[in-house]
């Protein structure tokens, strides 16, 4: 019987990771909300309407309806990539200019009810991973399993440095750590559906865990 899992937690806890393993070993489809509100991040970004210290908020919300997400499976890549109004922005999303202001974007009520409205579809036929800050407290609040992912920030910061410059990006240690830092603090504080975690949610303090570890302990997790 195929169930919905939902992955929650703090940026860089490696959830996308942990999912997109247990998504392929199970036969289930992953989905990563974060790409979605970082593309209407991009979307804000690409239409001028997010600067440095001004954001207009108004003139999102009033283009929400033209913002079409949509994922579709990449066979090399054995995951879904995400497309804005049909282009494939995958790779554009992971910059840290788009990380630095995803957190306000997703603190609009707005843009949450309408990326939650999409995850909610395509979540409804079970088998499915979905990570995020709020799948197992409001997309699926009655997901059979959820998973609650936390580690050191100093880890997290060095997982996603790692990553960035792997793919060629010139950035600092320091602005990575305090980014992560600032989504968290964002995410955590924010009115509308903030980052805590689930009653029913198990939590994984992965610092001090090996992949492989982490990946046995929740296909247990699956198989109880
Ligand atoms: O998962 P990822 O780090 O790519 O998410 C980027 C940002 O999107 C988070 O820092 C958070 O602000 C927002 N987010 C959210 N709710 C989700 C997924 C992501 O608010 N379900």
């Amino acid at each position: 019987n195929k169930i919905t899992i939902a992955i929650d937690g703090y940026s860089s806890t490696g959830k996308s990771t942990i999912a997109k393993q247990l998504a392929k070993r199970l036969g289930y489809v992953y989905v990563d909300t974060g790409a979605m509100y970082r593309a209407v991040t991009l979307y804000a970004m690409q239409k001028d309407l997010i600067h440095e210290s001004d954001f207009n908020v108004e003139a999102l919300i009033y283009q929400l309806d033209k913002i079409n997400i949509t994922f579709k499976y990449n066979i090399d890549l054995g995951f879904a990539e995400v497309y804005l109004n049909g282009v494939n922005v995958e790779k554009r999303i992971r910059t840290l200019d788009v990380s630095g202001f995803v957190s306000k974007v997703a603190a609009v009520s707005d843009v949450r009810q309408k990326l939650v409205a999409i995850q909610q579809q395509m979540g409804q036929d079970k088998g499915v991973v979905m990570d995020g800050r709020d799948i197992g407290t409001v997309v699926f609040p009655d997901a059979e399993l959820k998973l609650f992912m936390t580690s050191s920030a100093e880890k997290r910061a060095q997982r996603r440095f790692k990553e960035l410059k792997d793919r060629g990006d010139d950035v600092l240690y320091e602005d990575v750590l305090k980014n992560v830092q600032e989504r968290d603090f964002l995410d955590s504080n924010r009115k509308d559906s903030p980052l805590v975690k689930a009653k029913d949610a198990i939590e994984i303090d992965n610092s001090n865990l090996s992949l492989e570890e982490q990946f046995e302990k929740v296909l247990r997790l699956v198989r109880m």
